[in-house]
């Protein structure tokens, strides 16, 4: 059992940082600091997302942070261009550079979830130095558990907001009018990553690179799982009790 390390958590019901810091109000304390593991697909970033917006702290995603890359065409998007076309995963001293120069950014001093990273035994153990040289640690690793078929599933329907990242599904949760996100009117496209045959790769990536990962985490006493299968708000309760409890 992970020792409580004298930091509140945030209350369960209590309002997002957004909505706090009227004059005279102490900030809330929101020291939230959690990694967010599963295969691909399992809904993490769309839980990431919406936590992340009610702890007040930032969504770390290593996906999007080199999707942003890729798109801005820097010299780190170039790069990580090559692995992500084939579904594989980038190298781990590229993608340990960027989430250090992300964790040192202000923001993350309040807390973080990290969504998609640590995906490797040496991403993970990268981190722990890192985190520490900022004074930091990891509180809990939430484990998203999400049959492979309902993973293909979702994937392979998947269609995302160019502009603010919300995810739809073709059948099981389609936008309003077609190709056009209902939150903020900006364009839905398919990942390159998510076709079918770059799907199978990335699941099998994930289970002989990440899996691993999951005993790693549970013999530090770090791991939560979770069903990530049901309705959103079901495993959004769940998440939190998990982080509660870790
Ligand atoms: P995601 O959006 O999390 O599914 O990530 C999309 C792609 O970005 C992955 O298939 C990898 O190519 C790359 N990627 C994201 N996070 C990592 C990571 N922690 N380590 C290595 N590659 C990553």
């Amino acid at each position: 059992m992970s020792e409580h390390r004298g930091t509140p958590r945030v209350p369960r019901g209590m309002p997002s940082a957004g909505g706090l810091g009227g004059p005279g109000e102490a900030p809330p304390v929101t020291r939230i600091r959690v990694a967010f593991l599963g295969p691909p697909g399992a809904g993490k970033g769309t839980q990431a997302r919406e936590l992340a917006r009610e702890w007040g702290v930032p969504q770390i995603a290593t996906g999007d942070m080199l999707r942003d890359a890729v798109a801005a065409g820097t010299p780190l998007g170039r790069e990580a261009k090559r692995y992500m076309d084939q579904g594989a995963l980038v190298p781990d001293d590229v993608v340990v550079g960027a989430m250090k120069d992300r964790l040192a950014q202000p923001d993350a001093a309040r807390g973080f979830i990290l969504d998609g990273f640590p995906r490797t035994i040496g991403q993970a153990e990268a981190l722990t130095p890192l985190l520490k040289e900022l004074g930091q640690e990891l509180e809990a690793v939430v484990y998203f558990d999400v049959a492979e078929r309902e993973l293909l599933r979702r994937l392979t329907g998947r269609r995302v907001c160019r502009q603010c990242g919300a995810s739809f599904h073709v059948a099981s949760a389609p936008p309003t009018r077609d190709g056009v996100c209902d939150r903020c009117g900006g364009e839905l496209y398919q990942r390159e990553d998510d076709g079918e045959a770059t799907v199978a790769h990335r699941l099998r990536v994930y289970a002989r690179q990440t899996a691993p990962l999951l005993d790693y985490y549970r013999a530090r006493a770090l791991l939560q799982p979770v069903a990530g299968e049901g309705a959103v708000d079901t495993i959004r309760a769940e998440i939190c009790q998990a982080v509660e409890r870790g």
